[in-house]
Parts: structure tokens; sequence; C-alpha cells
């Protein structure tokens, strides 16, 4: 084996761990593969971009401010966040991104020889922020696309610290009712932390949908993530936040790296989480244009998984790797599924119908 310098000083799981490698700027994916217009289906970005008063703010952001640093805790957002859910401003922790909080919550809990447990088949940062931390992550297959609560609560034991539930699940779509919710909390009963990750919640239209806010007064080991990067457009300012009970927010407070939220950021979502009317109409896109996939995909032959959230599967007769360079030559950027341990899937972000025609224009010279 060829000798890798400084290898002797990164740990095993680190050696072991592969980069994530993101996809190059626009103009340089236009010149490799040749396209002169690119839509970006691959990260479920809202279309409709932020809502209008986020817009103003960032237009009238005065320069000279980008000198001085930003509120450490994003004191201002916090307030309106407990005013919104009434809570206490010290239940929220915002992060660059609920990315960033994902990792908060793990050094928080875990030590050597503990583990987390989630799905194989689910949003991966939570496996990789343990596995990379030097922590076992114990993934439980899904059962009909969703999280299997029954396999997830066999799996515990004494080192099991958190465990992770992305409600509706990223990639498919899948939810765990409220009745599904609280009989899993019930049963965990609070020796372990349970996470709900609730990235795409605005999106879903279902009655029986739990609002875990709602439950955290009812359940305080649960942690609830939500995001401005998806139904509030403002993916590109890195803004995102965990809430939960006092006695674990101060507990994860410790880990929490301050000043990692920029002030535009902050500003930007203060203005944006009063706006119904965008979330209205970017439903109103997302059900439009879901019913219009639903239609031409089911034309094609082409089995999906079409359930909640701003995303579609679709299963190819192709390896998704060559799918996605082939969709790249006709200007679409797909998420292959590979990754996420589904071969041959792709995942779609629903947007303009402008995108989504050129997608299935697309599919169809391709297959
Ligand atoms: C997009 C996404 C996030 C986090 O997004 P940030 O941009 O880091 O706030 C978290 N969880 C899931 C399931 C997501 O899809």
């Amino acid at each position: 084996m060829m000798a890798i310098p400084f290898d002797h000083l990164v740990p095993a799981y680190i050696n072991n761990f592969d980069a994530y490698i993101p996809s190059k700027p626009d103009p340089e994916l236009k010149e490799m593969y040749g396209c002169s217009t690119l839509y970006r289906l691959n990260n479920n970005e809202n279309p409709l971009g932020p809502p209008q008063a986020s817009r103003e703010i960032l237009r009238r952001f005065p320069p000279e401010r980008a000198a001085v640093y930003p509120s450490g805790d994003s004191y201002y957002l916090r307030q309106k966040l407990a005013e919104v859910y009434g809570l206490h401003p010290d239940q929220f922790l915002v992060g660059n991104g609920a990315n960033e909080v994902i990792s908060f919550v793990i050094y928080a809990f875990c030590e050597a020889g503990d583990n987390i447990i989630t799905a194989d088949k689910t949003f991966a940062v939570y496996e990789w922020v343990a596995v990379f931390s030097g922590y076992e992550a114990r993934l439980v297959p899904l059962k009909d696309f969703a999280f299997d609560d029954e396999a997830m609560l066999e799996q515990i034991d004494r080192r099991s610290k958190i465990l992770f539930i992305c409600n509706p699940n990223n990639p498919t779509g899948t939810y765990w009712n409220k009745e599904k919710l609280c009989g899993f909390l019930d049963r965990v009963d609070g020796r372990q932390i349970v996470v709900v990750d609730e990235a795409y919640c605005e999106f879903v239209e279902k009655d029986d949908f739990p609002d875990g806010i709602a439950l955290l007064e009812r359940y305080p080991n649960l942690v609830v993530f939500r995001t401005f990067s998806k139904m509030f457009g403002l993916a590109g300012l890195r803004i995102g936040y965990l809430v939960g009970s006092l006695d674990v927010v101060n507990i994860i407070r410790k880990t929490c790296v301050v000043y990692s939220v920029n002030t535009l950021a902050q500003e930007a979502a203060i203005l944006a989480i009063d706006d119904k009317d965008h979330i209205m109409r970017t439903r109103q896109l997302v059900a439009a244009e879901k019913a219009f996939l639903e239609k031409e995909l089911g034309k094609l032959g082409l089995s999906f998984v079409i359930n909640e959230g701003n995303f579609v599967m679709v299963k190819l007769p192709i390896s998704d790797s060559l799918a996605y360079r082939k969709l790249m030559a006709q200007g679409v950027m797909v998420r292959t599924m590979t990754g996420f341990r589904f071969p041959n899937y792709i995942r779609i972000t629903i947007a303009r119908h402008e995108a989504m025609e050129s997608f299935i224009e697309g599919l169809k010279k391709i297959l």
C-alpha cells in the first residue's frame, strides 16, 4: 500500500471516510456538458426564491455592517421564534443551516463507544457526522419507503444516545403521523434523545402530520430541526435551527459554535417567517407540478415515489450516474440516489413548469 503522508496522525474512522464532493458552479458545468441553460433540480430549493420582505432587507443591507460581527446567538431571531411558537427564546439554537445543528446535538451527547440510530435511506448528514466523529451509526432499513419504528426501537442499546427521524423523509417523502410519532416517543420514554428533522414540514398538506414543536412540552427528550433553506428560499444564506426543552437545549448550547450565522441570514429569516402568502404560492406550484410529473412519468411507464415534500424520486432502467450525465447534457441537473442507497433512482426537485418540462423532455431523449 502506498504510504499516505500524515497517515499516522489520522484516526481510522477518518481514513475510511470519503469526502463529499459538491457540484461545480453553473458556468463550469455548462462548459463541461455543453449546455446553454441549466436547471438545478438537485437540492430541493424553492424556485420562487425568498419571500418579498426578505428580498427587501437584502437589497437595503448597509455595506458597512459587513465589518461588524453578527449577533452571536441570533438574539432577535430567537425572540421572533419564541413569539411565533409560544416558547422561551432560550429553547432555540440557530445554526449555519440545519446541517450545523446536527453536529451540535451529536457532539453534546456522544462519546467514544456510543451510537446513533437512523434509517439507511435518509438525509445522510446524521450518519456522516456520527461516523467522522468516531461514533457508530446504526442504519435501520426503510420499510415500504418509510422509517421503521419497530426495527429502530430494537436497535437501541445502552450506548444509544440519539435517534434521528426525518419527517417527512428526504428522499422518499413518507412521514410518521402524529399517532405513530407519539407512540414511538412513548416507547423511547425519555431514555434517548429523539431528533425529528422537519426540514420539509411547511410543504406537508396532510392533516395528521405532527407538528413536532407542539409536542415538546409532552416529550422533553424531543429535539426538532427546522430550516430556512427549503420553503423560505434562503439556502444560500445558510440558516436553520433546533428547538427543544430548556433542559436539553441548555446541554446542547455547550457545543454550539457562536457567530456562525451571519447578519443577513438572521434578518432575512426574521422577515421570512410571517409570509404566509409565500408558503401558499409555493405549495400551489409544488402541487401543480407534482401532478404534471405524475402524469408524464406515468406516460413514460416509469415507477416513481411521490409523497410529501418538494421532491420526487424516479426509478430508471439505466444507472443513475449515467442518467445524470445525459440529463446534464440536456441542461437538467438531478440528484443521483446511489449515495442514498437507492441505486438507479434519481431525485428531482419540484420547480417551475419550464424546468419540469425540460426534465421530462430530457428523460424522453435519454431513455
Ligand atoms: C436540506 C435539508 C436540511 C438542512 O438544510 P440546511 O440548508 O443545512 O438548513 C436538513 N435536513 C434535511 C432532511 C434536508 O433535506
